[in-house]
């Protein structure tokens, strides 16, 4: 039988289309998928969680490991900056590991460039209705924010051509399989 290749695959989305949520849910069916946790500047939203998913520093040390090389990819999303850092992606992949990478459409373009053959999926919202409800009921977010959020919502969805798959997150569960499948084809290829 032949070893399957470790690779890295990008998830996107519009804030409140469920990424986090339907990423939890696969990591707990799939404990072997890694997550790139990202390092980034915005202010904690309270949920202990978000240690999980987020290395939280000032924007000196961000700009610190801009210089060093450090990054994969970065982006300034709403005034903070969020990046990846370069070395567990790297080590991931060298130990025949898949690892996700949730980055939002103008970093999953940074990392095209220098990964032409990465894999892409973008999460969808079931309708526009349905993100600002996912948004509002989230309850993380203050009114000016989500507005903000909806708006950068739909620029990113322009952009969702550019991604290798679509993913309607409508009923979770269909969506975390669909997502699944996706990532146990790439292994059956690699
Ligand atoms: P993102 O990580 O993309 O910003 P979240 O995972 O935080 O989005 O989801 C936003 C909100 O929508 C959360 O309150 C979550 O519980 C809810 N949600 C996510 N997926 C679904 C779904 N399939 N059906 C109903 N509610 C959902
Ligand atoms: P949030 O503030 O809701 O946690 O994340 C806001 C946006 O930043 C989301 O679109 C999320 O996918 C994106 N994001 C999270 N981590 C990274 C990262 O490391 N790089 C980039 N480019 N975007 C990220």
């Amino acid at each position: 039988m032949r070893m399957s290749k470790g690779f890295a695959l990008i998830v996107s989305g519009p804030s409140g289309s469920g990424k986090d949520t339907i990423l939890r849910t696969l990591f707990e069916q799939h404990p072997e998928i890694r997550f790139s946790i990202s390092t980034v500047t915005r202010p904690r939203r309270g949920d202990p969680k978000e240690d999980e998913k987020y290395t939280f520093v000032s924007r000196d040390r961000f700009e610190k490991m801009i210089e060093n090389g450090e990054l994969l990819e970065y982006n300034e999303y709403l005034e903070n900056y969020y990046g990846t850092p370069k070395k567990p992606i790297d080590d991931a992949i060298k130990n025949g590991d898949v690892i996700i990478l949730e980055i939002d459409v103008n970093g999953a373009a940074n990392v095209r460039k220098n990964m032409p053959q990465i894999k892409s999926v973008f999460i969808m919202p079931p309708s526009m209705e349905v993100l600002e409800d996912r948004l509002s009921g989230r309850g993380t977010e203050a009114a000016d924010t989500v507005k903000k959020r909806l708006d950068q919502a739909k620029a990113e969805i322009a952009r969702r051509d550019e991604y290798d798959y679509i993913v309607v997150n409508d009923v979770l569960e269909t969506a975390v399989d669909e997502l699944y499948n996706i990532i146990s084809n790439q292994i059956k290829n690699s």
